[in-house]
């Protein structure tokens, strides 16, 4: 009878990560040395490798023996997400080749190889337990993942580090970080973020104060998730006297909370009305003037929805500093509109007429309808195309949801009729970062062919939507998501 496998590698037993090579490049290293897309990274310098950035900075030692594997077998554990243990006697094929002071020529699958960190924390504001049931399931992970962070500026909350990621990311110099603060009155945000005792690894990582004061070399962009009747009014006060104290931290995103209809077990929470917006841009903008005129930086922006929701003027293109945050919904109505706030001065020549009637369609959700509609005005003196702008109720989150971002494919099939128009243009952020997919995984091929009309992405900028009806082709359009969302796709493809 043969014995029991354990269910755990046993502390002896040493746990490495293989990482599968997609490419290896012409010329390099490792081409040289026989490695074949397929294989994997075991070992660099006789040490598992956790991610792309442990590989990266191994090869800054300067010599750096890879240990390649030549699978022929499943990896023992392998249903064990991302932990293999390799057994001495495994059947892989293994070899070894060095490099010096050089790039081996690898391109690996993913950039984490041992799976995402996900967050120890359940935020009354978390939009992962909004969700809504059927979505693909990398929009269900929890990630917060300090690499990622580093890698493509996706906010984590540093609950969930242990000591030697803590050492990891000074030794490493793993700056800058994105960081969600919410408020640096502790009660407070344990309150808000309700961090699960049994993962918290460290109890020095929910410390938000003592977190950016120990990591005192590294960077950080914040972001302040706000609560009306929780964080703002004196506690943001509070939050920004903390972090404009703080040499390493470089700016602050005030975003609303985020609504859907599918809220589950989790603390009653409202959205902001008109007087709480206006209240919050108010105490906001006292801190960006005092601010500009001590530094030079207004230090602190607040995301476009609290502008249309207290229904003030959206700041200047200068006022945003470079659009650092566009990602983070902070400055993307400016960037729409350009400089002169209705996007006149960067559309492309207009015709007089069309060869042919034209009746388009622009698709939006409830937030952005009123300023699109107004920014289109000028298309409306051409002769011959019919232009309206859509408000889209959100179909699949609810009414209370009301960013462009989230319609889905149902969203479209409820508030259009079919064949009422020559062409529909969706937001481009209602697609899945380098595809046609909208977050339902309905593509626009299948939405077109439901609606009988061709269905384009429209421009992230007014001219390039202009552009995109005038000339009536096809483009991407330059598209808000980031890398990090891809590496959760392929996790939740893997893992979940
Ligand atoms: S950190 Fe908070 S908001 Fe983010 S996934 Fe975890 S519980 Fe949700």
């Amino acid at each position: 009878m043969t014995a029991p496998l354990p269910l755990f590698p046993t502390p002896t037993e040493e746990v490495v990560y293989p990482a599968p090579i997609k490419a290896v490049e012409a010329g390099s290293p490792a081409e040289r040395a026989g490695v074949r897309p397929g294989d994997q990274l075991l070992r660099v310098n006789g040490k598992a490798v956790t991610d792309i950035l442990a590989y990266r900075h191994l090869l800054t030692q300067g010599t750096a023996v890879l240990e390649i594997s030549r699978p022929k077998s499943l990896p023992f554990f392998a249903n064990r997400q991302d932990h293999h243990t390799v057994k001495p006697d495994d059947e892989a094929q293994t070899f070894t080749f060095s490099v010096e002071w050089e790039d081996p020529g690898l391109e690996f699958e993913e950039v984490l190889f041992d799976g995402i960190k996900k967050c120890a924390n359940k935020c009354d504001f978390c939009y992962v337990h909004q969700m809504p049931r059927g979505f693909r399931k990398s929009l269900y992970i929890m990630d917060d993942d300090f690499r990622l962070s580093f890698l493509y500026g996706s906010f984590v909350t540093l609950t969930n580090l242990t000591e030697q990621d803590i050492n990891r990311i000074q030794e490493e110099n793993l700056s800058p970080l994105y960081v969600s603060v919410h408020t640096a009155n502790q009660e407070l945000r344990q309150d808000m973020m309700k961090w699960w005792k049994l993962k918290v690894k460290d109890p020095q990582a929910v410390n938000i104060r003592g977190m950016i004061e120990r990591l005192e070399n590294i960077d950080f962009y914040t972001q302040i998730v706000l609560l009306p009747g929780r964080n703002d009014g004196d506690y943001l006060d509070e939050t920004l006297e903390y972090l404009t104290s703080r040499p390493n931290v470089l700016s602050a995103a005030a975003v609303p909370i985020g609504l859907t209809d599918h809220r589950k077990n989790l603390a009653e929470v409202h959205a902001f009305n008109r007087e709480q917006a206006q209240d919050v841009l108010r105490r906001l903008n006292i801190w960006r003037e005092k601010l500009y005129a001590e530094r030079g930086t207004r230090f602190v922006f607040p995301s476009d929805e609290f502008y249309l929701l207290a229904g003030e003027p959206l700041p200047s293109e200068e006022d945003y500093e470079g659009f650092p945050m566009l990602e983070n919904g902070v400055g993307m109505i400016r960037d729409f509109l350009g400089s002169d706030g209705l996007g006149r001065d960067s559309l492309p020549p207009l015709p007089a007429a069309l060869p042919s009637p034209m009746r388009v369609i622009l698709g939006t959700g409830l937030l952005f309808a009123q300023t699109l509609d107004q920014a289109v005005e000028p298309l409306r003196a051409i002769e011959g195309l019919s232009l309206e702008v859509r408000a889209l109720e959100n179909q699949t989150f609810g009414k209370v949801t009301t960013v462009a971002g989230l319609l889905t494919g149902r969203c479209f099939r409820h508030g259009i009729q079919v064949a009422e128009a020559d062409l529909l243009l969706v937001p481009p952020t209602t697609l899945r970062y380098g595809t046609e997919l909208m977050i339902d995984n309905t593509s626009l091929t299948e939405l077109g062919e439901f609606l009988q009309m061709p269905v384009r992405p429209g421009g992230s900028t007014l001219a390039e939507l202009a552009r995109i009806i005038l000339e009536g082709i096809q483009s991407s359009g330059p598209q808000f998501g980031m890398s990090a969302h891809a590496v959760k796709e392929s996790q939740g493809q893997s893992n979940l």
